[in-house]
């Protein structure tokens, strides 16, 4: 089989960049082993302009957005099904400090724009200092989009599902050859698992392991996403989807009762209806040292690129990424070195 791009990974980048491919019209096959605990499975496909508990304004928050409404509406339309839902966040006052701090802030324009100070009250929430509230956000259900695209690629033979083996990989006159496929060029897309990837592992991922729940909550009835340490996401009917944890140690991808029991405690600090736990999920983050995605190319192997490093922030960041890196890709554009692979080029030379 003849190609010009073998993608490996169908994750959020691996997904987004396959989109960004076909839209260009160009030809593609796609490679993933289908694991069910994936990062992008169980994200809850949260985006924000404003985040973390400094509140920091998002890098590059106008053009990630822009991209942002124009990729997911484009998926919605190619894959039939609503998969963006742009809800305010509802944050609640964890002190009285906090909302001096914020009160504080307010004087920047760049960053009041985001803010509601004054929104209505949401019922049957625990929030003695209030509340306020953030715009420009909401959520994307990745895993619909993600099984949707699977689908959609499975029908006209552009996916298969197994494991790539690096071994198998060769390059001979000036084409990559995997199995029967010749590809003229290769990128990857496999999200933490890059660590097994022997061209791109000197990348300095620090892997960040997230656990979340599914809850059945009656008379909730929020149209928006509620956080107060942990996020409470309205999925369908009585279901939320509750997260998440950061863990650095601890690498697997199963579930752990600590995890359980820290997210049960918040959520009971949280809101004042009872609830019932269905499900909890645990995944790794791609996450890198400076917290910046990676996008470009190989140092020294031609034709070989890396879409990867999206951590927790995947859903705002891969939209931009996959557009940037395949005009760097098809039309030679350069890419900033904030994001590029190249500001890692001292760890390649360490390695070789
Ligand atoms: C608990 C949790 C909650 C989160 N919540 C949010 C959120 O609210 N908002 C947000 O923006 N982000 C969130 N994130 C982060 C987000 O999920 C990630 O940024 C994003 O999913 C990373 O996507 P990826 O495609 O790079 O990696 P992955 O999702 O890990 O996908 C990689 C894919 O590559 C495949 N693969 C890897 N190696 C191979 C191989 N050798 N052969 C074949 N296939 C292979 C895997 O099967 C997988 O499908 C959350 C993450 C977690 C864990």
């Amino acid at each position: 089989m003849k190609t010009e791009f073998l993608i490996v990974g169908q994750g959020l980048a691996g997904t987004i960049l396959a989109h960004e491919f076909l839209k260009r019209e160009r030809n593609f096959v796609l490679i993933d082993e289908f694991r069910e605990n994936t990062s992008s499975k169980i994200s809850a496909g949260i985006f924000s302009p404003i985040s973390g508990k400094r509140m920091t304004k998002m890098w590059n928050i106008d053009e990630l957005k822009i991209n942002l409404s124009e990729t997911y509406f484009s998926l919605e339309k190619l894959l039939a099904c609503k998969l963006l839902y742009e809800q305010n966040i509802y944050q609640i006052f964890g002190s009285v400090k906090e909302q001096n701090d914020l009160t504080l802030r307010l004087n920047d324009s760049n960053f009041s724009k985001y803010i509601n100070i004054n929104p209505k009250a949401e019922k049957d929430l625990k929030q003695p200092f209030g509340a306020f509230e953030i715009n420009g956000s909401g959520w994307v259900d990745v895993n619909l989009m993600l099984n949707n695209f699977a689908n959609l690629l499975i029908e006209r033979n552009l996916f298969i599902k197994q494991q790539f083996d690096y071994a198998d990989l060769t390059f001979q006159n000036k084409k990559w050859i995997y199995k029967n496929i010749e590809a003229e060029k290769i990128a990857f897309c496999e999200g933490y698992k890059n660590n097994n990837n022997p061209y791109f592992n000197y990348l300095p991922f620090v892997p960040c392991k997230g656990e979340v729940l599914v809850i059945k909550c009656r008379n909730l009835l929020t149209e928006k996403i509620i956080k107060k340490g942990i996020y409470l996401v309205h999925l369908y009917d009585d279901f939320y989807k509750v997260g998440a944890t950061y863990e650095w140690n601890d690498l697997n991808e199963t579930p752990s009762e600590k995890g359980l029991n820290f997210l049960e405690q918040k959520l009971t600090e949280l809101i004042n209806l009872p609830f019932e736990i269905v499900k909890n999920s645990a995944a790794i983050r791609p996450t890198v040292k400076d917290r910046m995605p990676i996008i470009g190319s190989h140092p020294t192997h031609e034709n070989m690129f890396i879409l990867n490093g999206l951590g927790t922030k995947g859903v705002l960041l891969a939209p931009l990424m996959a557009k940037l890196l395949t005009d760097f890709i098809l039309d030679k554009k350069e890419i900033n070195n904030e994001i590029s692979i190249d500001r890692f080029s001292n760890y390649f030379e360490l390695g070789s």
